[in-house]
Order: structure tokens, then C-alpha cells, then sequence
């Protein structure tokens, strides 16, 4: 049987996914698409756009390469609970080339490279997942004979669009934390010539990547950046803003040490070390894993680690306390007292709003519809 690493999403040219196919309600449908607009910041009536993406346009060839990483980015894209995040992804692009996924190896990976990058040159999106070593001209990551300084070099200038995947692509990760033995950095130190959207987080957000995909697709423009080269709409706020802490923060009561009764009954986790203050993200409001609330580090009881902020996570030790910038407590935010409720935690409610509610709320269930869809297709005989 013949094995096809041209491309790895499904066949080039295909429409996008077709929700019908999937079994996902049309209103279900219609609910994500709103909820997606609402996440995105666009007006309501954008979800019409949005669901139009998703059903009818021709998918863009993307490129992944793979530099100084564990994959852990690509990991938690394919690990997610519910299988929905990798499969919207998967089936909004055509994937052509990525290491971790591909079947091919050796010269049949590195033709496959090089034969998508010549057949869709200026059109295609170059994810880059990893950070890119400089020292001894680049020779401690390299692929195929070739260091990850010159393949990125080569191949980004005939991209349309790069997005650095994870915060060691978005300004060298890990590996660049001091003294940066192999002079690790970012893609858009290297790369001035071509719009880089930095999607950090260790790992990155799957749901930011998607929703970058959608609005590129659908507005035909890449949304606004902060000074950062991170997208607005997922980073735009510190996670100190949304926290389910924060009433506990502004009302003095933390936990001292991991274990003690303050850290037992939930109260903010400052004196550990969490870099919430400082750090732009929107876990607490977006979550991981599609397994409803505190399924982000600060709501299992770990203080955020500040890995979406440059200067932040694997700079500042993970117990010194951070720096904080808004003292003053949000306008509209709960007591301390008030029931968190069943599905959104009370801040994040608060401050995405009903519209951004209905999104958690209506991803996940299209996340399930999709799950279910799946599962029934698995245990449905290949020949019936
Ligand atoms: Fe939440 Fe951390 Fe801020 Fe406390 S310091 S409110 S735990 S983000």
C-alpha cells in the first residue's frame, strides 16, 4: 500500500469540513460559529462568514516544520480530549509536510518538502514549531544535513504567512533560558521580512491556532497583533484580570505554602510564585482539554508559570514573585463568596460575557458531537 506525505490532512482541494458529514447539528453548528466570532472579537454577524469558511472554502497548503522542541505543541493539538480541536484543524488545512505526522522519511520527506514548498510558492503558511539556534552558525539543530537557521531561511521567505507555534518558536522557550548555551531565539528575530504571528504558551493553546486559522481564512487578513507579534484576541488581557482567584487576591487571602489550608480552600496563589500579574494569556477564560472548568494550571492549584510572556516564563524563577501592574481590582468581578456555578468559572463568565460563555458552552458540544461522530464511525463495519 502506497503511503501519500504529500499530504497529511486529506486530499488537496477538498471543500473544508462539512459539518453534515460529521453528524453535528446545524444549529450546533451555528452555535460554534457564533461562539468562534464572539472569541475573535468580530460582530455576531460574522458567524455566517465564519460557518462559510468551515464548509465551502478550499483549504490552504501548510508547511510545519520542527526545530529545537519536545513536539509537545503538536502533542496537545492531538491529544485533546475530545478529538474535535485536531480535526477542525486538520480539516481546515492541507497539511503537506510535518515531521511528527508524516509516514515518509529521509529523501521522501525532504522531496515532499521541497516539491510543496516549489508547487505553492507565496501561498502557503509556514508553521514553525520550535526555536531556531544561532551559535556556531546553527549547528545544534539540524535536519537532513542542513542546520534549522538555514532551512527556516530558505523556506520563509516564499510563505505567505509564518506562525511561530509554542514559546520556544515565539522567542526560544526553554532552551533559551540563561546562559542559552546554543544562543536558542524566535523566529521573528530571524525572519523580518514576513508577518510571524506568535501563538506562545508551553504548550500553545490548539484553540488559538484554530481560531487564527478562522479568522485568517475568513477575513483573508491576519488579526491584530499586540507588540509582541501575539494575536489580540487571545492575548490581550493578563491572566491576572480573569482569574478565579483574583476576588481572593484582592481580598488578601493566599496560600503561603503548597498544602496549607489557604492553598486547600482555593485562595490566590501570588506568594507561590504565580506569574498571573505579569502574564498576557486566555487560559483561564479558553481552558484546556474541552473538559470543562479549572482545566488550566492555576485552577488544578499551580501557580502560573508565565510561559506565553517573553521575560517571564523560563526567566524569572518559577517561585519569585511577579510584578504586578493592576493593583486595582476589575470594575465587575464576583465576592469571594459567590457560587462559582456548573460550567464557566464566575470571572471568566464575567468577563467574556454571555457571548463568550455560549462559546465554551457550545465548543465543547460540537467537541462531543464530533467525538461521538468519530466513535460511531469506528465501530461502524468497514464493509456494511
Ligand atoms: Fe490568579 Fe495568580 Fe492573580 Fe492570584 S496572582 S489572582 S492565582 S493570576
Amino acid at each position: 500500500m502506497s503511503t501519500d506525505v504529500t499530504n497529511l490532512s486529506g486530499n488537496k482541494g477538498q471543500k473544508l469540513v462539512d459539518p453534515a458529514i460529521r453528524g453535528v447539528s446545524r444549529r450546533d453548528f451555528l452555535k460554534f460559529c457564533t461562539a468562534t466570532a464572539a472569541i475573535l472579537g468580530l460582530p455576531i454577524g460574522m458567524a455566517d462568514a465564519i460557518a462559510d469558511t468551515i464548509a465551502n472554502q478550499k483549504r490552504p497548503p501548510v508547511i510545519w516544520l520542527h526545530f529545537q522542541e519536545c513536539t509537545g505543541c503538536t502533542e496537545s493539538l492531538l491529544r485533546a480530549t475530545h478529538p474535535t480541536v485536531e480535526h477542525l484543524v486538520l480539516d481546515l488545512i492541507s497539511l503537506d509536510y510535518s515531521e511528527t505526522l508524516m509516514a515518509g522519511a529521509g529523501h521522501q520527506a525532504e522531496a515532499a518538502l521541497h516539491k510543496s514548498v516549489e508547487d505553492n510558492a507565496g501561498k502557503f503558511i509556514l508553521v514553525v514549531e520550535g526555536s531556531i539556534p544561532l551559535k556556531d552558525d546553527g549547528i545544534y539543530c539540524m535536519i537532513g544535513g542542513k542546520t534549522a537557521l538555514s532551512i527556516l531561511n530558505e523556506i520563509a521567505p516564499k510563505a505567505a504567512a509564518i506562525v511561530a507555534i509554542g514559546s520556544c518558536a515565539s522567542w526560544g522557550g526553554v532552551q533559551s533560558a540563561d546562559p542559552n548555551p546554543t544562543e536558542a531565539t524566535g523566529v521573528d528575530s530571524i525572519i523580518k521580512d514576513k508577518p510571524v504571528i506568535n501563538l506562545p504558551g508551553c504548550p500553545a493553546s490548539p484553540y488559538n491556532l484554530l481560531s487564527t486559522v478562522l479568522y485568517y481564512l475568513t477575513l483573508k487578513k491576519l488579526p491584530e497583533l499586540d507588540s509582541k507579534g501575539r494575536p489580540k484576541f487571545a492575548y490581550g488581557r493578563l491572566i491576572h484580570e480573569n482569574c478565579e482567584r483574583r476576588p481572593h487576591y484582592d481580598a488578601g487571602r493566599f496560600a503561603n505554602q503548597f498544602g496549607d489550608e489557604g492553598h486547600r480552600q482555593g485562595f490566590c496563589l501570588y506568594k507561590l510564585g504565580c506569574k498571573g500579574p505579569e502574564t498576557h494569556a486566555n487560559c483561564p477564560v479558553q481552558l484546556f482539554g474541552d473538559v470543562g472548568s479549572n482545566a488550566w494550571p492555576v485552577g488544578t492549584g499551580h501557580p502560573c508559570f508565565g510561559c506565553t510572556e517573553k521575560g517571564v516564563g523560563f526567566c524569572k524563577p518559577i517561585h519569585e514573585q511577579a510584578s504586578v501592574f493592576t493593583a486595582t481590582p476589575p470594575a465587575m468581578f464576583p465576592d469571594i463568596n459567590q457560587d462559582k456555578g456548573g460550567g464557566l468559572t464566575a470571572g471568566a463568565a464575567l468577563v467574556v460575557g454571555a457571548a463568550a460563555g455560549a462559546a465554551a458552552v457550545s465548543g465543547m458540544k460540537f467537541s462531543k458531537a464530533l467525538k461521538e461522530t468519530d466513535k460511531a464511525q469506528e465501530e461502524t463495519p468497514a464493509d456494511k
